[in-house]
């Protein structure tokens, strides 16, 4: 009997629900954001069914991925970034790195990943909540620091979008967040913006109400309690 298959099941009735209300043609991912749990628990949620997991701290993704290699996860990045670990981060291949805060980053990571030969693919962090504790672009400088970085960066590709939602239990904030960011998301979809990574355990219904085709899901999946 697997521990996570029940929560899992019942996340996956709550996303199916609110994507049909939303879209029903839309095809929503979920990443599993295992930062709470070890590689014995991510196996677990793999046995569900899961594939793709997101780490936040460099140290614990190598960790995780070195005893997991065997299997064919994806691991996407989602935590803040160091530069002084962006080599290491690079080393590991990850699928997507949500978190990328501005161009300048993007330089430091399109800089490193020239120096490995390798293309890595981004998304642009937007602190639609202008939120001092956030990282992000804001977002009415999004659309020109994502024509920036597409324009002169050519080791990393950017495939859209990530932001976190207001730190709020206005719901009503929480989707003004959200209705900023799929906005901006939209109008870069003609430049190739494939990702709207929106939506964690406390708000991803309001996420996939207003656009969100990616989310980060931790607490909602690995707490057996929830
Ligand atoms: C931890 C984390 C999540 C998942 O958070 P939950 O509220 O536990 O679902 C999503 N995104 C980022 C960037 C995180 O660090």
């Amino acid at each position: 009997m697997n521990r996570y298959r029940d929560s899992f099941n019942r996340v996956l009735s709550r996303i199916e629900a609110a994507r049909l209300e939303a879209d029903e043609h839309r095809i929503i991912k979920i990443i599993a954001a295992s930062k709470y749990v070890d590689a014995k628990e991510i196996e677990a949620m793999y046995n569900t069914g899961q594939r793709s997991f997101g780490e936040n701290r460099v140290q614990d993704f190598k960790t995780k991925e070195e005893i997991l290699r065997d299997l064919p996860i994806e691991w996407h990045y989602i935590g803040r970034i160091q530069t002084n670990k962006i080599n290491a981060l690079l080393d590991l291949n990850p699928f997507l790195i949500h978190s990328c805060e501005s161009f300048e980053m993007a330089m430091e990571i399109d800089k490193r990943a020239k120096v490995k030969n390798k293309k890595i693919n981004i998304l642009l962090q937007i602190n639609s909540a202008k939120e001092d504790t956030k990282a992000g672009v804001m977002a009415e400088d999004a659309i020109n620091e994502y024509h920036k970085i597409q324009d002169n960066l050519k080791n990393v590709k950017l495939k859209g979008i990530m932001s976190i939602g207001a730190n709020s239990n206005d719901e009503n904030k929480i989707a003004e967040s959200f209705k900023i960011s799929s906005k901006i998301f939209e109008t870069l979809k003609k430049d190739g913006a494939k990702y709207c990574s929106m939506g964690m355990s406390n708000d991803f219904e309001i996420a996939i109400k207003h656009g969100s085709n990616m989310l980060r899901l931790g607490s909602v999946l690995f707490n057996e309690n929830s």
